[in-house]
């Protein structure tokens, strides 16, 4: 089985196919070996394990994922390298390579179809312009998600990983500290795609809790919550979450008289709150609602 496709060689079949990478899909093809390998080592795959691939391009990445000889799914948009990796994966019998926009794919159905799997990882150096809608996608989506190893822009791999009160925090990092443990594995800088990229990245892991970092009855409560209060961040929370009208006819007031219920100062900014405090508000909001 090849696991390792050499860059020249993957050059050379851009060429003859006459493609131009595009900027506008995110198309910046990794071009390091030992990178390709670091990636592979922290998805921790194994025989046996499905592993969906977004974007696998020309196809470095998804051929070694399948010398781990798990199952790779990979979803592709640019029809334009479906020949590509037909002549880079023709050969692998362990690689189904799938065009469609990965942001309107049911990852849990197209995995179910494939390979009858009900669980997969998904591994992938992420274009970055789908960075945020796919991982959201991922998360709230899809239930079959066991972990993901994604290589992404650094400043978002930052966002992850934010701590209440700093910038980088929102309403983005909340979503994923609720679903997952989030952590940076290694930076990657921009000189090792082709063409290079005005940004340097990191690789992360997104590891899925098995239940929820905190117990919510209500999560698309939840999540309304954590959006309005980050949606105006200079406000305090008791004006940006009654300005973003959540509940028909809640003033000030009543947001004020809810957050001191739920232990929680009405003069502080959204982005102080951890998801503790989301969740005691969410619960005080249904309670004024009964
Ligand atoms: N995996 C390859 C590598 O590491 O060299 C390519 C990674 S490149 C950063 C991103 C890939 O995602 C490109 O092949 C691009 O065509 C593809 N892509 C862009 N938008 C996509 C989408 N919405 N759904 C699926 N693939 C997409």
């Amino acid at each position: 089985m090849s696991e390792q496709v050499s860059f020249g060689r993957i050059r050379a079949i851009l060429e003859k196919h006459n493609i131009r990478l595009r900027k506008s899909l995110g198309q910046n093809f990794l071009m390091d070996g030992n990178i390709v390998r670091k990636i592979v080592t922290a998805s921790r795959v194994a025989p046996g394990d499905v592993v969906v691939e977004i974007g696998p391009g020309a196809g470095t990445l998804t051929a070694a994922l399948a010398g781990t000889c798990a199952h790779v799914v990979a979803v592709e948009l640019d029809k334009r390298l479906l020949p590509v990796l037909e002549e880079v994966l023709g050969g692998l019998q362990n690689v189904t390579v799938v065009s469609k926009d990965a942001l309107e794919v049911d990852f849990d159905q197209l995995v179910a179809r494939a390979t009858g799997a009900t669980t997969y990882k998904v591994v992938a150096n992420l274009p970055y312009y789908i960075t945020t809608p796919l991982i959201m996608h991922l998360l709230r989506g899809q239930s079959g998600v066991t972990e993901m190893v994604l290589m992404i822009q650094l400043e978002v791999a930052d966002r992850l990983v934010a701590r209440p009160g700093s910038k980088d925090y929102g309403a983005f990092t909340v979503t994923v500290q609720y679903y997952c443990r989030p952590e940076i594995l290694f930076r990657v800088p921009r000189t090792v795609f082709f063409p290079q990229p005005e940004v340097d990245s990191a690789v992360v892991r997104l590891a899925k809790r098995q239940e929820p970092e905190v117990a919510v009855d209500d999560e698309d409560l939840f999540f309304t919550l954590v959006r309005g209060a980050f949606g105006q961040r200079r406000k305090t929370l008791a004006n940006a979450l009654a300005g973003a009208k959540i509940f028909p006819g809640w003033t000030r007031a009543i947001w004020e008289e809810v957050l001191k219920r739920a232990g929680i100062d009405p003069r502080c900014r959204g982005e102080t709150l951890g998801l503790a405090e989301f969740a005691a508000l969410a619960r005080a909001c249904r309670q004024r609602l009964m």
